[in-house]
């Protein structure tokens, strides 16, 4: 899991000079402040980080040792 969320699509706020905000929900960037939980619960790009983070998790693979050790086959 990313510690920060920052590749979000963003785009200036007009009303505030240096100010940007999530382009989807428009929730500004100093709210978000990398966190995937600070966007809008129905944010497009929260929505897809966090399919993204399930599926990971499903893909993580069981830690089964199917890696037979080499058998020492001492005489
Ligand atoms: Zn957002």
């Amino acid at each position: 899991m990313k510690p920060f969320y920052i590749d979000y699509p963003q785009e200036k706020i007009e009303e505030h000079q240096h100010a940007y905000r999530c382009a989807h929900c428009k929730i500004p960037t100093t709210i978000i402040f990398g966190l995937l939980e600070n966007h809008a619960e129905d944010c497009a790009y929260r929505t897809q980080q966090s399919k993204w983070t399930q599926l990971a998790a499903k893909l993580k693979p069981h830690k089964e040792h199917f890696d037979e050790p080499h058998a020492d086959e001492v005489d």
